[in-house]
């Protein structure tokens, strides 16, 4: 598989399965068979996923990405007999960290539920080419992490807004919207990703999706108070 193809979901999963280290070998930098240079992407994940791991108290050192060619396979023994020195030091998974293994696997799940909400913020960044290996320490920071997940939105239907037209839930990646018609929409906020797709759907002369930063989204209007009522051109909740 191309290195550019290993998607953070598969390194959490990995790690959410037990494995005490994930090794990642790429071919050089600017030797990539496509246009795409996907080595490049992978190493921009691997950053990210780095701090990912450190924010939930997993060490980084059990994420490794090195560069190869198909014809350096004595290059690939070192590489491999280097990183499992370096996983048989630092002990298992979780109990060389001091996590309890239901909280890390808790905070993997986390994570990954904000996978599609984590690339949309870090985009920019993720489509970069780091020329420099300097570069890459502190290419995606501590503080920059903490953040992401201090402001992490919410989106909300507005009961006295929504149209039921249906748009959102249709659009919904993950069925997060529970969706009836001529009912008031509400999105299940344990099952968002906070991906934003509903409040892009959402139709304009509606604007009924907002985004919701550091309060508390207000709670879901009752069943029975959730058919809408069309007077005319007018709409009014029951
Ligand atoms: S932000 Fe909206 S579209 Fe995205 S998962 Fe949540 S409810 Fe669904
Ligand atoms: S797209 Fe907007 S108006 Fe339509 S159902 Fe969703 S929230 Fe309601």
């Amino acid at each position: 598989m191309c290195s550019g193809r290993v998607d953070l979901a598969f390194v959490l999963r990995a790690f959410s399965n037990g494995l005490d280290g994930v090794f990642i070998g790429a071919c050089h930098l600017n030797e990539c068979n496509y246009i795409t240079h996907g080595n490049y992407h992978a190493q921009n994940m691997v950053l990210l996923c780095k701090r990912l791991l450190e924010y939930i108290g997993i060490n980084p050192e059990r994420l490794r990405m090195r560069y190869m060619s198909g014809a350096e396979s004595n290059l690939f023994v070192e590489h491999i007999n280097s990183f499992t020195k370096k996983i048989r030091e630092l002990g298992p998974l979780g109990k060389a960290e001091g996590i309890d293994e239901a909280k890390m696997k808790t905070s993997l799940a986390e994570v990954t539920r904000l996978i599609p909400y984590i690339k949309v913020a870090m985009n920019e960044k993720l489509g970069k080419r780091l020329e420099n290996p300097e570069e890459y320490e502190n290419y995606f920071t501590r503080e920059e992490i903490e953040r992401l997940f201090k402001e992490l939105p919410s989106y909300w239907i507005d009961p006295t807004k929504c149209q039921a037209c249906m748009t959102c839930a249709r659009r919904c990646p993950v069925e997060a919207i529970d969706s009836k018609k001529n009912m008031v929409h509400i999105i299940n906020q344990d099952k968002c990703i906070k991906c934003g797709t509903c409040l892009e759907a959402c139709p304009p002369r509606f604007g009924a999706v907002t985004k919701i930063v550091g309060q508390q989204v207000p709670p879901p209007v009752p069943e029975d108070q959730r058919t809408i009522v069309r007077k005319g051109k007018e709409k009014e909740v029951a």
